[in-house]
């Protein structure tokens, strides 16, 4: 592999700015590895970068806002950096990321994982790079594996999208829906034990659809990875609520060595006429059995959910059963997004629009039902014994962790149990910090 060259003598350094999901984290961890198999190291404290590589979401408006702000801040401050664009951004509109000053490499979801090759192609040529395969095109899956910000490994088991929600782009940035090979999905987990990876989070775009294009099933890359030797700990990041089965669940609460209690579901709205209209592949029934599956079989599991407020055909009417359905399941926390209308979605076609000071209402209602489920399911494990697995904080006077059923505890710094699973006591939540409980490692 030959190693890439700049004009000056000094080795080029990288950074990476990532936004959106965990999957778009590992999948820009991936690029930085594959850069550094060409030499290039990734910046350091207050290095100047020679290339900067900017991984972009496009889940809503304000997304597309934060890439372009993001995109220009950099260019005003690494006058002389290489800058590579890619992500959903720049596959949905990759003219207007190309049309920024300063932006050199624009690569779509396709693209992505060969940036590599573009940047070492960008330097022998010197001409502007703007390469976006159409999104139904996209057929090849690029695996990752990548350690996150901090001791977890994020691995990528499918990519891409084929239920067309009337209301998301997704399945218009990142392509048809497509998975791993079970064999090479372990092989990508062994190594990441052999790094000393202790926990895997399993990403995706739609993770319960894995298989339907190879012929294997979920469940069965849920059995190969529990086998392997070394990884503690595997968490599902999110998954349908049509797509995780009864027959999953009983396999994840009786037969598993190492899957979490600790589930992510999105509801989007409880209300069957809005769901209808966003085009979702369940219903409030069905929704509500999946929670109470996991709560009758794990009743300690951390169930979070996402629901979206203010959506187009959101009357008063169906806010109200949405909002009553959501306070009556036994979840753990509420993720909540307001409706951003996306340019080229069905939903635009969808009557009656949900002003933005009443979506603000909504938003800030089911924030604070949110709250207080996270502080009941807190109080619920006040002095109670969970393992932990621990990882460094930036002070250096303290460790965090989440327990196995996703309680994030912070305790005071024991060097010798970083990276490592051990029992520890909750105490009481953290009054300055909601989302934490404090604890003592045992
Ligand atoms: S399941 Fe629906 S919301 Fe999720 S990525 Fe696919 S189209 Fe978008």
């Amino acid at each position: 592999m030959s190693n890439i060259q700049f004009q000056t003598n000094k080795k080029p350094k990288a950074a990476y700015y990532t936004l959106g999901c965990k999957l778009n984290f590992a999948e820009t961890s991936a690029i930085g590895r594959a850069l550094q198999e060409k030499g290039i190291e990734r910046v350091s404290g207050s290095e100047t970068p020679d290339i900067c590589v900017i991984n972009t979401c496009s889940v809503t408006e304000t997304a597309d806002k934060k890439g372009r702000q993001l995109i220009r801040r950099l260019v005003a401050r690494h006058p002389q950096a290489t800058v590579v664009v890619t992500g959903c951004y720049a596959q949905l509109k990759p003219r207007e990321v190309a049309a920024i000053e300063g932006v050199d490499i624009v690569l779509g979801s396709n693209e992505k994982l060969r940036a590599a090759e573009y940047v070492e192609r960008w330097l022998s040529e010197r001409h502007n790079i703007m390469e976006v395969t159409p999104p139904l095109d996209i057929t090849i899956f690029r695996p990752s594996c990548e350690r996150g910000e901090r001791t977890r490994y994020f691995l990528k088991v499918q990519d891409g999208c084929d239920y067309f929600c009337t209301y998301c782009t997704i399945p218009y940035a990142r392509g048809r829906s497509r998975s791993g090979r079970i064999a090479d999905l372990t092989e990508q987990a062994r190594r990441a034990a052999a790094e000393g990876g202790r926990e895997i989070v399993i990403t995706g775009v739609n993770i319960g659809d894995f298989g339907r294009d190879t012929g294997e099933a979920f469940l069965d890359l849920l059995k190969a990875l529990d086998d392997v030797e070394g990884i503690e700990r595997y968490r599902i990041s999110s998954i349908e609520p049509n797509l995780i089965t009864d027959k999953a669940l009983r396999w994840i609460a009786e037969e598993s060595r190492a899957f979490m209690p600790h589930f992510h579901i999105p509801l989007q709205s409880g209300s069957d006429a809005v769901l209808r209209l966003m085009n979702r592949r369940y219903d409030t029934t069905l929704f509500r059995h999946r929670i109470e599956t996991i709560v009758s079989l794990m009743p300690d599991a951390f169930i979070g959910i996402d629901i979206i407020a203010g959506a187009r055909g959101e009357t008063e009417e169906e806010w109200q059963r949405s909002l009553d359905f959501t306070a009556s399941l036994p979840v753990s926390r509420c993720h909540v997004f307001p409706y951003s209308e996306r340019p080229g979605t069905k939903a635009l076609g969808i009557d009656h629009i949900v002003s933005q000071e009443e979506k603000h209402r909504r938003v800030a209602m089911l924030t604070s039902l949110s709250e207080s489920k996270l502080a009941g399911f807190h109080r619920r494990f006040e002095g109670a014994t969970r393992p932990v697995l621990w990882e460094n904080s930036a002070d250096g006077r303290l460790m965090h962790g989440h327990t196995d059923n996703y309680i994030r505890v912070e305790a005071p710094l024991r060097e010798e149990l970083l990276n490592r699973v051990t029992p520890a006591r909750l105490l009481q939540a953290d009054a300055s910090d909601p989302e934490t409980m404090k604890a003592q490692a045992l």
